[in-house]
């Protein structure tokens, strides 16, 4: 086996050693594309002890410079980093190019963040109570953050979580998904290459006990910020204690169409909502709503444009929809499309699977009760679901336990703003997809979707710091 193909955690810089290896299969054909050594309680409370006893902080240009280093060597390994992630997630690699131009972003915000002050001043004569002085503001890292993510976007997960931990000065352990170790492992190893020193980054795969849940019980971890489903989210949430924690979970996106909507518009963004990264986005399109008016016509355009999203090998620059996950996460998706036909539903193109590859599936005349529409699918299903009015569409787009994001095609300013201020709902996106967002942007859920606090390299280096106050006579 090459090395690309070898990869461990590491403690602090130090490779982890270990009889217990977890194998990573591509999902498209199951090949073996690595294999990592997994860590155990030992590993991640040697990482703890690393982080916490630390070394000499860095100074805002040393951050700086480290962040804009790792982003050129991005650049010049770009081709390495898609051909990972596309093996390891059977994302297309079309896909696994772009999710490399949102990590560049991610990194050159943060760098540009970090080199700003973060500090507010408070005049104290301001009122009739007050005297000269001023109060002063300044953000101090965290003693360590524990960042876990999911496998969907395996580069860009890894990078919004700790880089923003980073640019403020904030030591991280991170736990990757153990369905795409290789990319995470892979990101961190360029982060040392750029001269971040070694305390300040972790990466750990392992039993969850002794990993993950052991780091998040752990006193001295600052935060815990994950990124994944409702379930292990209230898990986490549950199992944390009197830290802080930064929860952003599942989604059930819905494009709401409207009548007098720009057809081929909404036919464009339902399409790249529901298939785009395989439909794993956790803010993919995952209820196409429209109303009853145009519902025959979007319908029978949305199935044309459909047939363009070619499913296949994610290795070929032509596949435009690789395959999910792994083989499990398919079989449910027919399973769920298998039962809403049972309940009236009609499969117009699609809905045909192949180890882990699901086509791209049209499904109309979904009840509303579907479980693929009250849970996440997380795949490329496209559900067509009818409204009668602004009234109902609402109610229906808030209907379900998730408030993640949404898209709405209209050109009625009106009916903009009554959804803009109705729905229950962390983005409120007007002519465009759900997921649309600067890697800059606030950006998160409320509901089962998450606590409100929002990620976005500016948000998540705030909650990556305290703030202290200090004041002065003046
Ligand atoms: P997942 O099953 O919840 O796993 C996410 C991470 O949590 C993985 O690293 C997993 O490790 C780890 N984990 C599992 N059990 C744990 C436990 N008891 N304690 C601590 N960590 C634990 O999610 P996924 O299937 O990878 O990702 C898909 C989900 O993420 C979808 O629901 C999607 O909507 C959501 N998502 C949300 C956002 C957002 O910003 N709101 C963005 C992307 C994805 P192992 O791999 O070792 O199991």
């Amino acid at each position: 086996m090459n090395n690309l193909l070898n990869k461990t955690g590491y403690v602090a810089g130090s490779p982890v050693h270990s009889d217990n290896i977890l194998e990573v299969k591509n999902p498209f054909n199951n090949a073996v594309v690595g294999r990592v050594a997994m860590a155990n309680k030992i590993h991640a409370q040697q990482a703890v002890e690393a982080a916490i006893n630390g070394g000499e902080k860095l100074s805002r240009y040393e951050r700086y410079n480290i962040l804009e280093k790792t982003r050129l060597l991005l650049i010049e390994r770009k081709e390495e980093f898609a051909k990972m992630i596309s093996a390891e997630s059977g994302l297309a690699i079309r896909e696994a190019v772009y999710e490399i131009g949102r990590a560049h972003d991610v990194l050159m915000f943060a760098a540009i963040e970090a080199l700003k002050d973060d500090g507010q001043i408070f005049s104290c004569d301001i009122s009739p109570n007050g005297k000269a002085r001023k109060i002063f503001t300044m953000r101090e890292p965290l003693s360590l953050a524990v960042c876990i993510t999911p496998f969907n976007h395996p580069l860009n997960q890894v990078v919004h979580k700790i880089i923003p931990a980073l640019a403020a000065g904030t030591p991280v352990i991170l736990k990757p998904s153990e369905k795409t170790p290789l990319t995470a492992i892979k990101f961190v190893e360029l982060l040392y290459e750029a001269g971040l020193p070694n305390y300040f980054l972790s990466v750990l795969l392992g039993p969850t006990q002794e990993v993950a849940e052991y780091l998040i019980k752990e006193p001295r971890v600052d935060i815990v910020s994950f990124t994944g489903s409702v379930a292990v989210g209230k898990r986490i949430a549950a199992l944390a204690g009197y830290k802080k924690t930064v929860l952003e979970l599942g989604g059930n996106d819905p494009i709401i169409i409207m009548e007098d909507a720009d057809l081929d518009l909404a036919v464009y963004l339902a399409a790249e909502g529901a298939y785009r990264n395989s439909g794993q986005r956790c803010t993919a399109v995952k209820r196409i709503l429209v109303h009853e008016k145009i519902a025959d016509a979007f319908t029978g355009e949305f199935v044309t444009k459909s047939k363009e999203y070619i499913s296949g090998d994610p290795a070929d620059p032509k596949t435009i929809v690789g395959t999910v996950i792994d083989e499990a996460s398919a079989i449910y998706l027919e399973e769920v499309l298998v039962k809403a036909v049972e309940q009236g539903a009609r499969i117009l193109l699609g809905g045909k699977r192949s180890g882990a590859l699901i086509e791209p599936t049209v499904i109309t005349d979904v009840p509303r009760n579907a479980d693929m529409v009250v849970h996440e699918s997380f795949g490329p299903l496209a559900p067509i679901l009818t409204f009668r009015n602004i009234d109902d569409a609402i109610a229906l787009s808030n209907s379900t336990a998730y408030g993640l994001s949404s898209g709405v095609v209209t050109k009625n300013m009106e009916y903009a703003i009554r959804f803009i201020k109705e729905l229950k709902v962390g983005t409120v996106n007007i002519n465009e997809v759900p997921g649309y967002r600067l890697e800059s942007s606030p950006f998160g859920g409320i509901k089962d979707s998450g606590l409100g606090v929002k990620e976005g390299v500016i948000e998540a280096m705030k909650y990556y710091t305290y703030v202290k106050t200090f004041s002065l006579p003046w």
